[in-house]
């Protein structure tokens, strides 16, 4: 496939780009992750608690694509943190997905109001220690959770999936993660395509290369070095969103854009977050 991938602190390989489908209803994710597949996508990121394991997995048997050219990653929804619990829950996703493996799988949220994120990555060492994910990391952790798994478990995360767009650049913890080797996967990139695709500066920068605010906007991820797993459910923007490595954005447009960071979380404040 046409795209790069990236290698992971243990590894592995991690396609740049990849496949959201968060809000995607079970009974559609078979046919929205196999036009994902059809275009060329080859990494798929789903959850436990997004309730469309069943149908991606689906759409991945029925892709016909070899398991190894594929990248599939889960999370382990907050009602399962613990240990024991987190193994049943992997099983559980295995069998909905239809797998024995999967790339990656993380931590969904830190939920530091419960503290058992520590024990549960326990459970994701024995999961990879058993050779049944490629990979493990963690999703929406804070610099102090990220402290406390370096300190008190064995396996430095792979990636953590953090909120991360133009308006919400995350700089202290891109930080963070280039000192430690931690992968920065972008969630909601594209800002959930409200507001930021009509910002004027990313509809300038988009007009100038004669591409769409959605591929800008991917491309400035893609320059800084972040994983990204943009979603839709409309064929013509999947393929929209895959189609951004025929043009580079010059050190004005990426300057530009970073000069939009804001702070603005669409998503919850993992310090506070604690919805089971
Ligand atoms: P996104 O930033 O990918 O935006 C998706 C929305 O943008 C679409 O629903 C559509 O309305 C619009 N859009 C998509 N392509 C477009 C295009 N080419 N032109 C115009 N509009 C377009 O938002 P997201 O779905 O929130 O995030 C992507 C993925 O990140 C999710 O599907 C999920 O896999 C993951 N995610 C993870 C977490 C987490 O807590 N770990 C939270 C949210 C999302």
């Amino acid at each position: 496939s046409k795209v790069p991938s990236i290698t992971l602190n243990n590894g592995a390989a991690m396609p740049q780009l990849g496949f959201g489908v968060w809000q995607v209803p079970d009974d559609e994710a078979a046919r929205v992750v196999g036009t994902a597949l059809d275009a060329g996508y080859r990494s798929i990121d789903t959850a436990a608690v997004y309730g469309n394991e069943t149908g991606t997995g689906r759409a991945i048997a029925e892709s016909g694509l070899p398991r190894e050219d594929l990248f599939v990653t889960t999370k382990v929804w907050n009602d399962s943190q613990g240990y024991d619990t987190t193994l049943r829950a992997f099983d559980d996703s295995l069998g909905r997905l239809g797998l024995d493996q999967v790339d990656l799988y993380l931590i969904h949220w830190p939920l530091p109001s419960k503290d058992s994120y520590v024990d549960t990555y326990r459970a994701l060492e024995r999961i990879l220690a058993e050779g049944r994910a490629r990979a493990i990391g963690v999703s929406n952790f804070l610099p102090e959770h990220l402290e406390r798994l370096l300190a008190e478990t064995s396996v430095v995360p792979a990636v953590n999936q953090i909120e991360l767009h133009p308006q919400l650049q995350q700089s202290a913890v891109r930080a963070f993660h280039a000192e430690h080797g931690i992968a920065t996967e972008a969630w909601s990139p594209l800002g959930q395509g409200k507001g930021l695709l009509e910002v004027p500066t990313v509809v300038a920068v988009a007009q100038k290369h004669e591409r769409t605010p959605a591929q800008v906007v991917l491309r400035w991820h893609l320059q800084l070095g972040n994983v990204v797993i943009p979603k839709s459910v409309t064929p013509s923007r999947i393929r929209e969103n895959l189609d951004v490595f025929g043009f580079e954005l010059d050190a004005d447009d990426l300057a530009a854009l970073t000069a939009l960071d804001e702070g603005k979380r669409l998503g919850p404040d993992p310090a506070t977050f604690d919805v089971v």
